[in-house]
């Protein structure tokens, strides 16, 4: 890791300051500044940085910090509990309807963002359970999209639903879903288009699907290597399509995953899962504290 880590940094900072006795202000300030720049350095947007700090800041100055053995884990402990709790605390579950209903899932988010290996390594988790998923390909304008998620369908013997790319998204959902009734299919998971940036045709489609299809679960997937855009792309689709849970993808890479605090609080919407992988078995449960660690390095 290139950066030193926060508890090496603010170690130095207690060194110099060990035999004072009380922590002052000042003392606060200081350690606060290392805070600071771990979290800007992590990705976490400048404004809630701003708000965290000034949070911290109140516990710690109330907080015994030096009649602890370690003023450093103290102060770490107190900012990892805080971005904790910014973060939900608990993992939140992807809520599915009971096995008699059908759930639809709409994967939404930028191309290239992993939307299409998300929606797949979901599909393969839900079958584990049990569950009976459709992938379905409403992705018209790649081909290569459709042809890419019946691939993965196959190498996990899930059932896949194309009608190519001459019928409309929202058709094709509508359709997926009577084959899904009349199947006994009972988990839906619709792959749509993205684009390289966000636009208006884009978000008017998805509004469409929603509106063919009773869909419980609108899903984003934002690479977490983009660090703040992952945020504004978070806040558009929010804002435009509505969106209840975020998978953030990629995060195998050497992302601090500033981007989970952030999307979290400013969004309202919950982290589902983590991408860890290109495997279809890399996906694993989003643990805020955990994270909390991650980003403080
Ligand atoms: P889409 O355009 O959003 O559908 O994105 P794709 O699913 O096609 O993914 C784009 C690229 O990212 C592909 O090469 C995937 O294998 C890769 N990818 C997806 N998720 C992850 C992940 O969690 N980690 C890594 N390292 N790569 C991923």
């Amino acid at each position: 890791m290139a950066f030193e880590s926060l508890s090496d940094r603010l170690s130095d900072i207690f060194q110099n300051l060990s035999g004072k006795g009380k922590l002052s202000e000042e003392d606060v300030n200081l350690a606060l500044k290392e805070v600071r720049m771990a979290l800007l350095e992590a990705d976490v947007n400048f404004k809630l940085v701003k708000d965290f700090i000034a949070k911290v800041k109140e516990s710690a100055i109330g907080e015994e910090v030096f009649s602890s053995l370690s003023p450093a884990q103290t102060v770490i402990k107190i900012v990892r509990d805080e971005l904790t709790k910014m973060m939900g605390e608990e993992n939140t579950e992807l809520k599915l309807r009971p096995q008699s209903e059908i759930t639809v899932l709409m994967m939404v988010g930028l191309q290239g963002a992993g939307k299409t290996t998300t929606a797949a390594k979901l599909a393969g988790k839900f079958q584990k359970q049990h569950r009976k998923p459709l992938l379905v390909a409403c992705d018209i304008y790649r081909p290569a999209a459709i042809e890419q998620l019946r691939v993965n369908a196959e190498k996990l013997s899930i059932p896949f639903f194309s009608l190519g790319n001459q019928v409309k998204p929202e058709e094709i959902a509508k359709k997926a879903y009577e084959e899904a009734k009349a199947k006994g299919y009972n988990l839906l998971i619709l792959d749509t288009a993205g684009r390289l940036q966000i636009d208006d045709a884009l978000m008017e489609e998805l509004k469409r699907m929603k509106s063919a299809v009773p869909v419980d679960w609108t899903i984003l997937t934002v690479d977490a290597m983009t660090g703040q855009e992952a945020v504004n792309v978070a806040e558009s689709f929010s804002k435009e399509v509505g969106v209840n849970g975020v998978i953030l993808s990629k995060c195998d890479g050497d992302t601090r995953g500033g981007a989970a605090l952030s999307i979290k609080a400013m969004t309202g919407q919950p982290i589902l899962y983590l991408g860890m992988g290109e495997k279809l078995s890399d996906l694993e449960p989003f643990y805020p504290d955990r994270m909390a660690g991650r980003i403080l390095g």
